[in-house]
């Protein structure tokens, strides 16, 4: 995929960065997302992005990172999941943008420490979910464990973005552009959502066969409930 210039990758980190606060993919707990640009650098949403700005991220907000690390533009201090993002970097050169994310449909998996299967037509290609080894949040053993769980899955970012779990912690998501990774962002979290929901039907299913549990017409029972 063309990599998008510098002013571009601003501009749309802070459209994507209101996207992800809107929708609740998270919240002012945090959450980083990132873009390589067309000068080989990486443009990243800065420290506090969750608390202090409250995802309502302007262009000049953006920080620019060369791939070694080092800040080169931006009013903000670096992420401290910078070096999550420049793993991925490194290790991915066809990743162009990242969104790690706290969403709270997935983090019922997350906290629940289960890896999310599809769900439906639109979340087959992901496959399984995987969850990462535990680390802590900000640590170079984050980055470590991610990288080991998409490595893996390399394959699959030739069409579509690759995605890891963290427990207790969030989602990890590298995608061919950010666009790429903010689509499987939506997808698994609805999905996460559809497995929820599904778990809410099973019950109602066994209230029925428990104690008849049923509307006057008997509704339910003929649809399958
Ligand atoms: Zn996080």
């Amino acid at each position: 995929m063309a990599l998008w210039t510098p002013q571009q990758c601003r501009v749309h980190i802070a459209e994507i960065g209101r996207l992800i606060y809107d929708r609740r993919f998270s919240d002012s707990a945090g959450g980083n997302i990132s873009e390589r640009a067309s000068d080989g650098n990486i443009y990243m949403s800065p420290r506090y992005t969750g608390s202090r700005l409250h995802w309502q991220l302007q262009p000049e907000h953006v920080v620019c990172v060369s791939p070694e690390g080092e800040l080169l533009e931006g009013e903000g201090e670096l992420s401290r999941e910078v070096k999550m993002h420049l793993a991925i970097y490194r290790h991915f050169p066809e990743c162009g943008g990242i969104c790690h994310a706290h969403p709270h449909n997935i983090l019922v998996f997350a906290s629940a420490e289960r890896p999310l299967p599809p769900t439906s037509e639109q979340t087959d290609k992901y496959g399984t979910v995987p969850l990462t080894r535990f680390a802590r949040a900000h640590s170079q053993d984050l980055a470590d464990v991610v990288i080991e769980a998409l490595l893996p899955q390399r394959e699959k970012l030739q069409k579509h973005a690759i995605a890891c779990l963290l427990p207790r912690h969030g989602i990890t998501i590298a995608g061919r552009d950010l666009n790429d990774a903010y689509d499987a962002l939506e997808r698994l979290d609805g999905s996460a959502k559809i497995w929820i929901d599904r778990a809410v039907l099973e019950i109602a299913d066994r209230l029925r066969e428990e104690s008849g549990f049923d509307t006057p017409d008997g509704v339910w029972a003929d649809s399958g409930f």
